[in-house]
């Protein structure tokens, strides 16, 4: 049979509440080799935050502002940059808020597609509200996978529901960019977002209650990030918080557009702003409230914890799984497809009795990221902080990386450093991160590394490309080795 939408059927083998890019995986993965059926629950977009609201816009709106501050370092390039443009750009990017094309690759998957908001409502049971106001019950034979993501986590601060903030999904869609911001937050969302208001030509002011951005990254590559986006003209006021947010005028224009007249905070120092939009990123929920979890005999609200088959605990029978930012382990949509996939064939291991459970510890050793300011920030593993607070006996090891031929290249002005955690003990890298323009594609190499426990003497072997920004990895074995010689000394 045909897969389709809204297909007059009610029980599958599995079925995936929450149609983001990992619940499209766990789908795939549970039914490509086992002759299992799937079926996606999906509220609003097939593809979710990250393919409309979060990392493609985010990033479509970023490269350019990358690219143009790329071109001015550089002799002979004259680039301009038309913010209508960039905004028409991204709106290509997220195919208009139109998901076709993910509903269409579903239905090639042989996988069915309802449209509507499910809850849990007993063992391998959903209840489905559909657009057309009536309730449809389905089950499935197997598994039930919950993708329902995260939202925004809104600060109880004085005033600000009121204010009707921009959240990520306004800042990510915005149909005009905002003469003057605010930005609530100093983590990733907050960062990149800074980074690309400024570069689009708004005046950006980050108010982040912690007295560093980005805390849970290196500190230098932290300090890299803040530096650059002090000289970009973005104003900083870290250890401070906003304790009231006024706006008289304020509107529900709309997703994206500005909401109404001029906003006013107070901050804890007492000193007053005043913007023309307040975009709060100050951190994600789970969507967890309101998925129907007591009747199944868990609390509603907050993560879900699961075991590495991705199994969430406390309801037994092994038939209820959950993956993406739900669960809590890795908000990250490469990590969420990662679970998934793991998830879909621990699905089709148990249903057919055929193989191995694959298990998600390995892949979570690694958990790359890359923060696409600028510069870039590109981790893999653990900082060194977290390798001290497990226990483990380290060595680091950093290099300047404005010091290669591969980065002078790119830019003369290039400005950057590469960090090494490595574990003693075996002489392998626990972690790595690099701060820099273009480092992202660095990434996947330390992730190897990391995941994969490559001995420090096997990379020995491995030759960088000249001249690339991949010869930091021999200018770091050369620096450690002498760091090790100079201690023995
Ligand atoms: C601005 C921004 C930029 C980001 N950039 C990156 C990046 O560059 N790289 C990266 O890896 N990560 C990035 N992230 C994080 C990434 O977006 C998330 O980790 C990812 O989207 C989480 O995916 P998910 O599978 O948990 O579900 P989500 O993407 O949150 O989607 C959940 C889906 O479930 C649906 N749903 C919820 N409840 C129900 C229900 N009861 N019934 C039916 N459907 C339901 C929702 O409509 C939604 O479609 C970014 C996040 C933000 C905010």
């Amino acid at each position: 049979m045909a897969a389709s939408v809204n297909p007059d059927r009610s029980q599958w083998d599995v079925i995936v509440l929450g149609g983001a890019a990992a619940g499209e995986n766990a789908a795939q993965y549970a039914t490509q080799y086992s002759g299992l059926s799937a079926v996606i629950v999906e509220s609003n977009l097939l593809g979710g935050e990250c393919s409309y609201w979060a990392c493609m816009p985010s990033k479509a709106l970023l490269r350019p502002v990358e690219v143009i501050d790329a071109a001015r370092s550089l002799p002979g390039l004259a680039a301009t940059l038309d913010p209508q443009a960039v905004l028409g750009h991204r709106d290509t990017v997220i195919h208009h808020l139109d998901d076709t094309s993910q509903v269409d690759w579903a239905l090639q998957s042989g996988i069915d597609v309802v449209r509507g908001y499910g809850r849990l409502a007993g063992e391998r049971t959903i209840d489905v509200a559909l657009p057309d106001g009536t309730t449809r019950r389905i089950t499935a034979r197997h598994a039930v996978v919950i993708d329902t993501g995260s939202r925004p986590f809104l600060p109880d601060i004085d005033g600000l529901p009121a204010a009707l903030p921009w959240s990520s999904q306004d800042v990510t869609t915005m149909r005009e960019v905002p003469g003057r911001v605010v930005v609530l937050g100093g983590g990733v969302v907050a960062c990149e977002a800074a980074t690309w208001l400024r570069g689009l030509g708004a005046e950006v002011t980050i108010v982040h209650r912690s007295t560093r951005l980005l805390t849970r990254h290196e500190p230098f590559a932290a300090a890299e990030v803040t530096d650059e986006l002090r000289r970009s003209g973005v104003r900083l006021l870290t250890g401070r918080s906003a304790t009231r947010v006024q706006r008289p005028q304020a509107q529900a224009t709309g997703r994206g557009h500005i909401r109404g007249g001029e906003v006013h905070l107070t901050l804890d120092d007492g000193s007053e702003l005043a913007a023309d939009e307040l975009v709060v990123a100050t951190g994600r929920t789970p969507n967890t409230t309101d998925i129907g979890l007591p009747a199944v005999g868990l609390t509603a609200g907050g993560y879900l914890h699961v075991d590495d088959h991705q199994c969430v605990q406390g309801t037994g029978g092994g038939w209820l799984y959950a993956i993406g930012d739900v669960c809590g382990r890795a908000l990250l949509t490469h990590m969420g497809k990662y679970q998934a996939r793991i998830v879909g064939e621990v699905i089709a291991a148990r249903a057919t009795g055929a193989g191995e459970l694959p298990s998600a510890a390995q892949g979570h050793r690694g958990m790359p990221q890359v923060v696409f300011t600028n510069p870039q920030i590109g981790s893999t593993g653990l900082t060194e902080q977290q390798a001290r607070d497990a226990g483990l006996d380290i060595d680091t090891v950093e290099y300047d990386l404005a010091a290669l031929a591969g980065t002078y290249v790119m830019r003369p002005d290039y400005r950057g450093r590469a960090k090494l955690v490595i574990d003693r003990t075996d002489d392998t890298i626990v972690g790595a991160t690099f701060a820099g323009a273009g480092i992202a594609e660095l990434v996947y190499a330390a992730t190897t590394a990391v995941v994969t426990r490559i001995p420090l003497s096997a990379l020995w072997h491995v030759v960088p490309c000249y001249p690339t920004a991949s010869e930091v990895w021999l200018r770091l074995l050369e620096t450690l080795r002498q760091q090790r010689t100079d201690r023995e000394r």
